[in-house]
Parts: C-alpha cells; sequence; structure tokens
C-alpha cells in the first residue's frame, strides 16, 4: 500500500475476473475512459496470482469460475487486505451465493446480463470508498500532531463513516439489528439495547447487552416495568396475540454489567413519515445527559433508512416464495424446500415425505360455482390442511389445484396416518361459501425418501406423483403409496 503520497484514482488498481474473454473485454472497456489501471484474467488461479502480486484496490469477480469459486477469490483478496474493495458478479441462479458473499463484506454485486452503465458506476463508488479509506488511514497516521479535539472528531467522523458502511452491506434484518445494538451500546456507553420494530405486517423485538449476556428471566421484568416507552406497537396486533419473542443477541467479551436500576432513554425509528419503531438504550447514570438524546436521534434516523430497505429487501424475498392467492410457499420454494430435504436426508442418513394432494373434479367446482368460488376452495383446502400440520412442514402450492406437503423426519407409518387424516377430514365436511355448501374431496399419493438410499429428486417427485395417479384411477378420494425406483 502506498503510505505516504495520497493517491488519485488513475493510481488504483482493478482486477477484473470473469471465465467469459467476451465479458473480461467488455468491461475492460468500460473502464477505459476512468484510466485506471486494470488487470484481467479468465481463471480463478490467475486471479490468486496476481493478487499475491499487486495490490489491488478494487477486484471485480464473477461468482462462478471454471477452477476455484469467485467466493474464494473474495476471501483471497480480502486476507490479504480485508479493506479491498470486491464486486461480484452473478446470475438469479447463483444469487444466494452472492447473499453469502455480501454478508462476507462486498461491496456491491451485479447482475447479469451486466448493465455497462451500473457496472462503472458500481467501480466509481467502490474507488472513492477505497480512497477514503486509505485517506482516513493517513489521518490517523499524522493525528497524532492534531489538537485533542480535531483528532477525537477525526476519529469520530472515520467511524461512523465505517459504521455505516458496515451496515449498508448487511442485507439481513438481523445482521443490521446485531450491528446497530451493539454501536448504539459502545456510543452510548448504555448497558442494554433494544429495538422494537412494529409496522403493519411485522412486529418485532431485539435486544444486546453491552458485553456479556442477558438472560429472559432478567429482561422480561425490564420490558413489563417499561413496556410503554420501550415496545412500539403499530395497534395491528390482535388482543390474542402474544408479545413477540425476542431475538437476545450476545454483547461482547466479558461480563455481564448487571441489569438492575437502568433507566430508559428511547426515540422513534421513522422514514419520512411512516415509524418503524422504537430504539432504546438503557444507561445506569441517574440522569442521561442532553448529548446523549441528541447522539441518539442522529443515530436513529441514520440506522433507520438501513432498517426499512432491510424489511422491503425480506418482505420482497417472501413474496418471491409465496403464492399469492393462498399465501402458502410457491412452486420455486417448494423445488428448493425439497432440495434442501433431500441433501439434510443424505447427510444425516434419515427420512422424510413427500405427499402430493389434488382437488378432485376440481374443474367441476370452477363449472358448477365459477372461478371465484373455485379461488375460495382453494383458500380454503389450504387453511384445512395448515390446521392440521406441524410447524416444520412445508404445504406448498405445487400446480393449479395440486399440493406439495414435505414432512421433514417423517417415515412411513407417521405420514400416512397424517395424510389419511387430512383427507378425511377434508371429506368430512362441505366449504361453506355464500350460502352455498360445496362439498369437495382431494387424492393422495405419497413416497418416503430415505437418506440412507439417496436416490435423486425427480425419482421421489415421480414416485408420489405416479401414487396420485393410482389414487386417481382407483376412484379418487383415496391415498396411495408410491415407491422409488432405484
Ligand atoms: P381430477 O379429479 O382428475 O384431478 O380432475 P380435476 O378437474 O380436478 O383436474 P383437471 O386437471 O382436469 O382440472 C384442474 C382445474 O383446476 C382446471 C383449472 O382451470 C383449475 N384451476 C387451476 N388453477 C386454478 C385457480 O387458481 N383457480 C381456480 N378457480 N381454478 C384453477
Ligand atoms: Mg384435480
Ligand atoms: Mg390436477
Amino acid at each position: 500500500m502506498e503510505q505516504n503520497s495520497v493517491k488519485r484514482p488513475s493510481d488504483c488498481l482493478i482486477l477484473i475476473v470473469d471465465d467469459e474473454e467476451i465479458i473480461v473485454e467488455m468491461l475492460r472497456d468500460a473502464l477505459e475512459p476512468a484510466a485506471y489501471r486494470v488487470f484481467s484474467c479468465t481463471q480463478g488461479a490467475k486471479a490468486l496470482e496476481y493478487i499475491d502480486t499487486y495490490d489491488f484496490d478494487v477486484v471485480v469477480t464473477d461468482l462462478k469460475l471454471p477452477d476455484v469459486s469467485g467466493l474464494h477469490v473474495l476471501e483471497y483478496a480480502k486476507r490479504k487486505d480485508e479493506f479491498t474493495e470486491v464486486i461480484v458478479i452473478t446470475g438469479y441462479a447463483t444469487l444466494d451465493s452472492a447473499t453469502l458473499a455480501i454478508n462476507q463484506g462486498v461491496s456491491s454485486y451485479l447482475l447479469k446480463p451486466l448493465q455497462i452503465a451500473e457496472f462503472f458506476i458500481q467501480v466509481e463508488k467502490a474507488i472513492a470508498s477505497r480512497l477514503f479509506h486509505l485517506r482516513s488511514i493517513e489521518l490517523m497516521r499524522q493525528s497524532d500532531d492534531f489538537a485533542p479535539d480535531v483528532k477525537m472528531h477525526v476519529q469520530d467522523i472515520t467511524s461512523l463513516y465505517y459504521f455505516i458502511r458496515k451496515l449498508m452491506l448487511s442485507l439481513e434484518i438481523t445482521e443490521i439489528m446485531r450491528i446497530t445494538l451493539d454501536e448504539a451500546n459502545r456510543r452510548i456507553g448504555s448497558v442494554l439495547a433494544v429495538i422494537s420494530v412494529s409496522m403493519p405486517w411485522v412486529e418485532e423485538l431485539f435486544v444486546m447487552p453491552s458485553q456479556g449476556e442477558i438472560t429472559e428471566a432478567e429482561l422480561i421484568p425490564l420490558l413489563v416495568r417499561f413496556r410503554e416507552q420501550v415496545i412500539a406497537s403499530s395497534g395491528n396486533r390482535r388482543q390474542t396475540d402474544g408479545e413477540p419473542l425476542p431475538v437476545i443477541f450476545k454483547g461482547r467479551q466479558g461480563e455481564a454489567p448487571g441489569f438492575d436500576d437502568l433507566i430508559p432513554l428511547s426515540v422513534p425509528m421513522m422514514v419520512t413519515d411512516r415509524v418503524l419503531g422504537v430504539l432504546t438504550v438503557f444507561v445506569k447514570q441517574p440522569s442521561p445527559p442532553a448529548d446523549q438524546r441528541r447522539f441518539l436521534y442522529v443515530f436513529s434516523s441514520i440506522v433507520s433508512s438501513v432498517v426499512d430497505h432491510g424489511y422491503v429487501t425480506l418482505q420482497a424475498r417472501q413474496q418471491a416464495k409465496t403464492d399469492s392467492l393462498t399465501g402458502i410457499a410457491n412452486h420455486r420454494h417448494f423445488h428448493e424446500t425439497l432440495d434442501r430435504e433431500i441433501s439434510r436426508a443424505n447427510r444425516h442418513k434419515s427420512v422424510f415425505t413427500l405427499v402430493l394432494l389434488d382437488i378432485d373434479n376440481f374443474k367441476r367446482v370452477n363449472d358448477t360455482h365459477g372461478h371465484q368460488v373455485g379461488d375460495a376452495v382453494l383458500v380454503d383446502v389450504t387453511r384445512r390442511i395448515m390446521a392440521m400440520i406441524r410447524a416444520g412442514d412445508v404445504l406448498s402450492r405445487y400446480g393449479g389445484e395440486e399440493f406439495g406437503l414435505i414432512l421433514p423426519d417423517t417415515d412411513l407409518a407417521g405420514a400416512e396416518a397424517l395424510a389419511d387424516r387430512i383427507r378425511r377430514a377434508i371429506a368430512s365436511h362441505p366449504f361453506t361459501f355464500a350460502q352455498r355448501e360445496i362439498g369437495y374431496t382431494v387424492s393422495v399419493g405419497l413416497a418416503v425418501y430415505r437418506g440412507s438410499e439417496a436416490a435423486g429428486k425427480d425419482c421421489l417427485i415421480a414416485a408420489a406423483d405416479r401414487a396420485l395417479y393410482d389414487s386417481k384411477e382407483r376412484g379418487k378420494n383415496r391415498l396411495s403409496i408410491g415407491t422409488i425406483d432405484l
């Protein structure tokens, strides 16, 4: 790293790694006007070699490389200099790994097909951030010669910058909360920080002591005593719902400070005119200085927009997994869950069961009562099944009027009993809609997956599907058991 001179953008070194020659060329061309010093390669191994040899300011890497993974290139660059800016390129298929990468400190990610203009902006941002980092190191080095208050300001601004940056890079709400609560405790010198989130569709509570751990037994009395101040409520919670279960983080290393005689200091968390929740810090001093409250307001407003963005992202992700009519998992999420269960069963040599259910003569329901009533029946069957399954079971809308039910850690006996109970419950009484009684039944097919035999997903689905077909053939409203062809 050049320590003494102030680095200019044109001194910055950039590495571009992508297995497609044409993409590499395109990206190089895009950076041409900025006159950075650009290196590029199409192999992960070559990238590692470059990283050994040169001190890159920005590394742009495809996640999918033929030899070593892009994640490895990322780790390698970060191990050499944790403040190297890394931008990853990914397709939708590897978006999950991209999320993982972001949690490992990636500056940003770019989705394929690449938008050149966006790529250019991301690189410019990364360079700006890198130069800020280098300058602040330089400033810190020189600040020994500054007056003490100037020195403190420099340190404050720099550390606030890093906090905001870290916050912006986090995508997961839990991670955002963890970073925020820790920072609040550190800056205020509080012994406990609490964020209560209250939006129309979500109520959550996050708690972190400055050091050590806080038990629920210690926390609950505080929450009860200061409820009005600490717990935000959107007013949407029904009387019967309990309080949200708090997510309790560990504090920093060290002895828990003790949670007696605490004074809460609360500020709202807002974006424009919407209230997201309340941030509370508990302090030990009898009268918290006005400075603390002022700082807390500023802090809260910085954090709020990031928190809001985190929840918007979360909601979008949930929507992408949900069937809009019934609110259960959609086809895509069904496959993701199945993939996960299969690898889990293979790993632990355990079993689980896939149940397929298809409404009998559903076309007739639509034809007789109309499509809207058909929709209502789909919601009804979802509601009935949901009421009979356990928390870990995943019900999904597999197709139009076909449902997939994944039962983790459930063998044949258990699955058969449950599936038949569901079948009988549905057949036993009609669905009432606009004073009409609509009786309907379902046919069921199931197949057990055994990790010890490690068949594929397609074999499992085919087995359950054949069983379902058998039930239809045998006259509907019945259950059949399929076996996997190995
Ligand atoms: P079977 O007993 O053999 O399963 O006969 P079926 O009539 O249930 O099955 P078929 O596959 O012939 O027809 C399924 C019908 O489900 C046709 C389609 O219009 C209807 N359907 C699919 N999705 C929806 C939906 O979202 N809403 C409504 N109302 N109907 C739907
Ligand atoms: Mg049907
Ligand atoms: Mg069908």
